[in-house]
């Protein structure tokens, strides 16, 4: 079997250098556990900091250690009577092409159902936080206004998806014209704004109020940077900011430079939450697993009738992961982020 280990950590954005693509020896599974031969692995965003050596809510992955992933595939070898040889399971087998878990670490999933990519994706992980963060921090109305950046990957079109469902005025942020089309053809969106078009975060802000003629509500927090510095000021009085993650950050090591450059000083921040009686909450979502059988009745039916719709953009080949999730990073993805294994 082959893996992709972390060689080193990144100083800024990851380069090749950081990553090693080499064989390993097939493990054998124990008494209880279950082998898999991964068919798709996902690239997420948080896997960036899972390469720092930084304090965090997860710890990193070690040097030499396999690049963290959830993944899934066909089980080839079982020691659980809870999976047989041919099931499908999901489970966190990282970069590689088998893995080998206790049965209780994985779950069961059913090909005919939907498509096993949707395990990685809309009817996953990242699915699952859109929907969670909206509905728990978010607490949507119908009228109200709704602002989500990333808005075609699978966190903020999932978030537009159930906004709109529900009666919300949807407003996208994504990268590019393409992205843009997507978010309002695909995934309904009313309007998408481009965030590389406006050199400055004042430019996007007069943009944003154009598309937000009664100010926002939610403002759901996928990346930080120049965006939020747009939005705050834009923020109604009681307004709610899920903040779900800050990708344009990442590389800066969370806060620090990255924020200072943008001009959003703390007390600039903070007096905005204090006079707008805003509502911000952080939130990590393997806190919230309780919670997905309740997103999976709700949402795989809509995803099954096409009320929910879902963008995958699917690389080949292992040893192509670390390139494709170099480009994520930057927005080279269109949809969902999935690497087909075999
Ligand atoms: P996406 O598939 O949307 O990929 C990341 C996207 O971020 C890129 O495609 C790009 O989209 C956008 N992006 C990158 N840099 C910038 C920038 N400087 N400014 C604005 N946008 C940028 O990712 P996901 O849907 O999987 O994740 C979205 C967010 O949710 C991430 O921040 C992720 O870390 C977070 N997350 C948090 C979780 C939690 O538990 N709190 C769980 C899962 C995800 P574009 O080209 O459109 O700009």
């Amino acid at each position: 079997m082959y893996r992709v280990a972390l060689a080193s950590r990144p100083s800024g954005a990851p380069t090749t250098e950081n990553f090693r693509y080499e064989p390993v020896p097939m493990p054998e599974p124990a008494e209880g556990e279950v082998l898999v031969r991964v068919h798709y692995m996902s690239l997420d965003p948080y896997m960036r900091g899972r390469m720092d050596d930084a304090k965090s809510y997860a710890a990193p992955v070690p040097i030499g250690g396999t690049m963290e992933a959830g993944a899934v595939g066909e089980v080839i070898a079982s020691n659980s009577p809870a999976f047989k040889p041919g099931d499908f399971a999901f489970g966190m087998f990282g970069w590689a092409t088998h893995g080998c878990l206790p049965a209780k670490m994985l779950r069961k999933i059913d090909p005919d159902q939907a498509p096993i990519t949707t395990s990685l994706g809309v009817l996953g992980m990242p699915g699952f936080t859109g929907w969670q963060g909206l509905m728990e921090y978010g607490r949507p109305k119908a009228g109200e206004t709704l602002v989500v950046a990333a808005a075609t990957g699978p966190v903020g079109s999932m978030v537009g998806q159930v906004a709109r469902l529900m009666g919300l005025r949807t407003v996208g942020i994504a990268g590019g014209a393409d992205k843009c089309r997507m978010a309002t053809e695909t995934f309904g969106f009313d309007d998408c704004l481009d965030h590389r078009a406006y050199a400055t975060a004042k430019d996007l802000r007069a943009a944003l109020s154009d598309a937000c003629p009664d100010g926002i509500d939610i403002y759901f927090e996928n990346v930080g940077g120049k965006v939020l510095e747009a939005v705050i000021p834009l923020m109604n009085n009681f307004g709610r900011i899920p903040i779900c993650g800050m990708i344009a950050w990442y590389d800066a090591g969370g806060l620090g430079a990255g924020a200072a450059a943008e001009g959003l000083s703390a007390p600039a921040l903070w007096r905005n939450i204090l006079v707008k009686f805003l509502s911000v909450n952080g939130f990590i979502i393997s806190n919230h697993w309780n919670r997905f059988p309740t997103f999976l009745n709700e949402i795989a039916p809509k995803v099954a009738s096409g009320e929910i719709k879902y963008v995958e953009d699917v690389a080949e080949g292992l040893e192509n992961a670390p390139a494709t999730f170099m480009s994520m990073l930057k927005g080279g993805n269109h949809g969902k982020q999935i690497v087909k294994v075999i």
